[in-house]
Order: structure tokens, then C-alpha cells, then sequence
């Protein structure tokens, strides 16, 4: 329980984490939204509409989360709620299958050409775990290669040196997952094909799969530095591995067709959530037609799901992508665009050592000079100028990730009057950076 007086503006917020933190560990059901690295009161939200977000205290925000990422529409978007209703109307669950889930596999089969096959799962957690067994059932295999700083949901095989919530809370894996686990696991440094070279060479026949985020977002917006995707394209191929491309984050955000969309590298299998979900609980994995086969009842790598494909989910994830279309992506580019330049205009008027990165759409400010293209890079940056930048936003009025290693997510509802609050909130947030003293 908190001993001081909390501010009267996030009085109700306060009492409600007060009780939250006595019925549910550290009072969240996701780590990152706990406020833990940047101190404070997490803000308890009731409502959103367009580029906005109300708390219980009534504090109005720019959201600049956007549910880590699937709002791309903005809130309460009218024809995501009225598909929502309709389909809510009908009925919420029947454990069969309907036509809703046909056209959603059909429209993402329609945008990412390397996708021929999709399963839809729950969460992106699911849908990489999916993934892995299915390329190792499919290969033989056990190992599997990962990218330090890539997050692929809590799937214990994949929470080695993983970006997120295991970054804002420094922790480098987590008890619970067995050495057996982690052994199958090769950790690499991101944008490095030397490593991935080498790890081949050593390991290359018992490698199931390479798992990438297709851009990482996870460590901070840290796009494939070039070429990096298509060698890893490339290696695969050659040691008869699988790529499966996590698009969990990128997917129907950075184009229509997600980073594909933007690099053109095939993946073998893909994996899907955030943005196809419309903000309800789905994802997906899918892939090449002859891998996808091996998968239950088709043959005999198991995975189900009481309510995958649930109807709600899936009118919430079709009603978005139907509306997403090209005006939607050309507005999240420009208005990423427009964020990276209010960010170096007021970081440089400050001067604060700083680099706006950007991976597609998806941004961030790192407070270092150096191009960050890992996550040693990314750790070496003076996240601890973070907390201060990030209140002085919250203070007026613009909701950011609460850790210096996520990725700000902007939304096509972002309007004039919204870009004006983040640029006044920018002012105070700049100079709150400048004054942060490192810690001792
Ligand atoms: N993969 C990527 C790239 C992600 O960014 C995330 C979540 O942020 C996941 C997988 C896990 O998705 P979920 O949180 O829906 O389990």
C-alpha cells in the first residue's frame, strides 16, 4: 500500500492500484503496464475515442500506446464497435467453426503473399509458441535461434534475453523455465549475420527454426539493418531451417502488408496479433501451405484452442483491416514522421544527446548518439534520463510507453490538436530529460 498521500489528480487511480496490487501481483496483468521502471501511478483507464484516452480521474491523454499497437484506427473506431455489436448480438462463442473465420484467414492470406495457410490462436504468445512446435515438428529439430532484444510473447523457450517487459525490468530470462528449455535456445546479437553464420556452422543440423522480429520493436524501434532479413532468408534455406517471421507487432501496422510489405523477404511461417485482432483477443500464425499440413487435424502436430476464431475477436480484427486501408497507412506514416521531428526539435532545442529511430511506423527516441541497431545499444543508452521525459509527457496530457524500450505507437486519428498537445508536452519533457541526473 502506498504510504504517501497520492496527488489529487490521480487520486482514483491510486486507490484503485492500492487495491489491484492486494488481489493481483504487483497489482497488473501485464508487467509493463506496473509503471515499474518509471515510478509513479499507473493511470487506470475508463474510456478512449480517436487519438484519446480518459482515466478514472478524468485526465484526458494523446495515446501514443495505443494498446501496444493494435488501435491503428484510434479508439471506439464506429464500424470496429458496430461489427463488435453485431456479432456480440449473435451470439459470443459456439466451439465451431463460422464464416467470419474464413474471411479473416482469407484476408490475411490476401495481404502477405508468402502466408498460404493461417490458423487463428488467442494471443502472440500462442501463436509463436505455435510456431516453434510446428517448425520443429516439421523439421525434426530442436534448437531454435533467437535475437537478443526480440520479444516473442512468455513462451519459455523464447524468453532468453527478450526486449519488453523483461528489459524495463532488467532481467535477462526468468525462473520457471527449465534448462532443458533454454538449452534449445541460441541467443544471437540482432543484425549481426556473422553470428548467425557461425551458430549455423556449429549447430546448422539441429536447428528447427530462426525466429526474428520482422523489424524489432521490442528493444525500441530497431529496424534490420539492410540485407539482414534476406540472409537470414538465405542461411535458413541453406541448413534446411524454417524463418518464421514475427509480425506480431509489425503486421497490418507498417503496411498493408506488414513488414513484408516493406522488405519483401519471405518467411516460412509468420506470426500475427495486435493490429488483426482490432483490440480483442486473436492472433494468428500461418505460412507455406506444405509446412502449415503438418499441423492437427490435417497431421499430427497438435494445437487448438476453446475459443480461437472466437466470432467477437474475429468481427473486431476483419471490421479493422477492412477499414485499413492505403489513406489509413499513408496517415500512420506521416503522423509517425511528424512525432520523430517534434521529438528532435524539442530533444535538440534541450540538448539532450538523443536518435529518433524508426522501424517502418513504429518509433523511437533513444537518449544516445550512436545508431542503435542491437540491444547492447540500446541498453547503452542513457535510458535513466527516461522516467523524467516520460512524467513530464504523462503530466500533460500524452500517454507513452512507460520504458525506455518500447516502441511509441501512433494511430491514423492523431489530428492537429493532438499533435499540438504532444508538441506543448514536449517542451517540459525535454528539459525534464536534460535536468535527469544518472543515477549514483
Ligand atoms: N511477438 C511480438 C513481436 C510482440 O511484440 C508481442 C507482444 O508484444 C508478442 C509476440 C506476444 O504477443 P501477446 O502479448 O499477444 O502474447
Amino acid at each position: 500500500m502506498s504510504t504517501e498521500a497520492p496527488e489529487p489528480h490521480v487520486r482514483a487511480s491510486a486507490a484503485l492500484f492500492d487495491r489491484a496490487r492486494s488481489v493481483t501481483p504487483g497489482g497488473v496483468n501485464s508487467p509493463v503496464r506496473a509503471f515499474s521502471a518509471v515510478g509513479g501511478t499507473p493511470r487506470f483507464m475508463t474510456g478512449g475515442a480517436g487519438a484519446y484516452l480518459w482515466d478514472v480521474d478524468d485526465n484526458r491523454y494523446v495515446d501514443l500506446v495505443c494498446s501496444w499497437g493494435p488501435m491503428i484506427l484510434g479508439h471506439a473506431h464506429p464500424e470496429v464497435v458496430a461489427a463488435v455489436r453485431r456479432a456480440a448480438g449473435d451470439g459470443l462463442s459456439f466451439g465451431t467453426p463460422t464464416a467470419g473465420e474464413v474471411d479473416l484467414a482469407e484476408e490475411i492470406i490476401r495481404r502477405v503473399a508468402p502466408v498460404q495457410q493461417v490458423r487463428l490462436v488467442n494471443s502472440g504468445t500462442e501463436a509463436t509458441m505455435s510456431a516453434i512446435r510446428l517448425a520443429r515438428g516439421f523439421t525434426g529439430r530442436t534448437r531454435i535461434v533467437k535475437f537478443a532484444g526480440c520479444y516473442h510473447g512468455h513462451v519459455d523457450a523464447l524468453l532468453a534475453e527478450a526486449g519488453s517487459g523483461l528489459a524495463t525490468l532488467g532481467l535477462p530470462t526468468t525462473p520457471g523455465v527449465t534448462g532443458a528449455q533454454a538449452e534449445d535456445t541460441i541467443v544471437l546479437p540482432y543484425n549481426d549475420l556473422d553470428a548467425v553464420r557461425a551458430a549455423f556452422a556449429e549447430h546448422g543440423d539441429t536447428i528447427a527454426a530462426v525466429i526474428t522480429e520482422a523489424a524489432a520493436g521490442n528493444m525500441g524501434a530497431v529496424a534490420p539493418v539492410a540485407g539482414f532479413n534476406a540472409g537470414l532468408r538465405e542461411i535458413a534455406t541453406q541448413h534446411g531451417a524454417l524463418l518464421v517471421m514475427d509480425e506480431v507487432m509489425t503486421g497490418f501496422r507498417v503496411s498493408g502488408a506488414g513488414w513484408h510489405g516493406v522488405d519483401g523477404v519471405a518467411g516460412d511461417l509468420y506470426t500475427f496479433g495486435k493490429v488483426m485482432s482490432g483490440g480483442l483477443p486473436a492472433a494468428a500464425f500461418g505460412g507455406r501451405a506444405d509446412v502449415m499440413a503438418r499441423l492437427a487435424p490435417s497431421g499430427p502436430v497438435y494445437q487448438a484452442g476453446t475459443l480461437s476464431g472466437n466470432p467477437v475477436a474475429v468481427a473486431a480484427g476483419l471490421a479493422t483491416l477492412r477499414a485499413a486501408d492505403e489513406s489509413v497507412y499513408t496517415a500512420l506514416d506521416a503522423n509517425a514522421a511528424r512525432l520523430g521531428e517534434l521529438f528532435t526539435e524539442s530533444l535538440t532545442a534541450a540538448s539532450v544527446p538523443h536518435r529518433v529511430q524508426f522501424a517502418g511506423n513504429l518509433v523511437s527516441v533513444f537518449f544516445t548518439e550512436d545508431p542503435v541497431v542491437d540491444y547492447a545499444g540500446a541498453k547503452a543508452a542513457q535510458t535513466w534520463r527516461f522516467p523524467a521525459f516520460f512524467h513530464a509527457l504523462l503530466d500533460h496530457g500524452v500517454y507513452a510507453p512507460p520504458s525506455a524500450f518500447e516502441a511509441w505507437f501512433v494511430s491514423a486519428a492523431l489530428d492537429d490538436e493532438a499533435f499540438e498537445r504532444i508538441a506543448a508536452a514536449l517542451v517540459p519533457a525535454a528539459a525534464a530529460a536534460a535536468r535527469a541526473q544518472e543515477p549514483a
